[in-house]
């Protein structure tokens, strides 16, 4: 049995943190077991098929995200109170075929189109401690903020419209009546939940953290969606 440590060319797949894997040949005329990669994508899901060369283990198809996924989506805000909290369930809900797809970049990406469908804006986070900021007179982010070197937060406590606490890892936003209308409970909210006066209308919502360039341990302030009324 031959043993090797070789890098694995990925085809812009994500499978393995260090580039490099175990390949395991039990027989020399069979192509070798593989160790040390992920059974599926973390951004497309799809379980990988390799082949060999001297110096490296290479994925055959190439992912069909090789930036990651950028999802954007709309949802309307008619009353002008948006409810933003970190989980609207059971009002909003989203069906998943494939439990384990939600591991992966684009089964966060379906969900939060079938959140958006029902009109909530959802986005999955991590435990970071997040905030609804406002950036412009239509614009926002939800974003965490990070202390400088004086220890300030990057983004000022008077521009936070809504803090998001993320026991849950995610925000969820829907207009206020539209929630009441579909079975909210106003007598269930509490601290984690705020509505926040804005102009009536549109909002886009371009999730960000799925893109293969986010950096959610990034020093300066993490922006896991911009925010627009449009
Ligand atoms: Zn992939």
């Amino acid at each position: 049995m031959t043993i090797k440590r070789m890098p694995l060319e990925a085809n812009g797949h994500v499978l393995s943190r260090s580039g490099e894997v175990e390949a395991k040949w039990l027989f020399d005329d069979m192509d070798p077991m593989v160790s040390g990669a992920d059974y599926f994508c973390r951004v497309c899901n799809q379980p990988p098929a390799y082949r060999f060369t001297d110096d490296a283990v290479h994925v055959v198809e190439p992912c069909p995200y090789p930036d990651g996924i950028t999802t954007t989506i709309t949802i309307a805000v008619p009353s002008g109170k948006l409810l933003v909290s970190d989980s609207l369930h059971p009002v909003f809900t989203w069906v998943d075929a494939d439990p384990m797809s939600y591991e992966s970049t684009l089964g966060k990406a379906q969900a939060i189109r079938q959140m958006a469908d029902a009109g909530c804006a959802f986005g999955p986070a991590d435990n970071c401690g997040l905030g609804l900021y406002r950036t412009g007179p239509d614009t926002y982010i939800i974003a965490s903020p990070r202390p400088d070197e004086d220890d300030e937060p990057s983004l000022p406590e008077s521009d936070c419209l809504a803090r998001i606490c993320t026991d849950l890892w995610a925000y969820s936003c829907a207009d206020f009546e539209l929630w009441k209308a579909r079975g909210g409970d106003p007598a269930t909210l509490d601290w984690t939940d705020t509505v926040v006066d804005v102009p009536p209308g549109e909002y886009r919502f371009v999730y960000r953290a799925g893109e293969r360039g986010f950096d959610r341990d990034s020093a300066d302030t993490v922006v896991f969606a911009h925010v627009e009324r449009v």
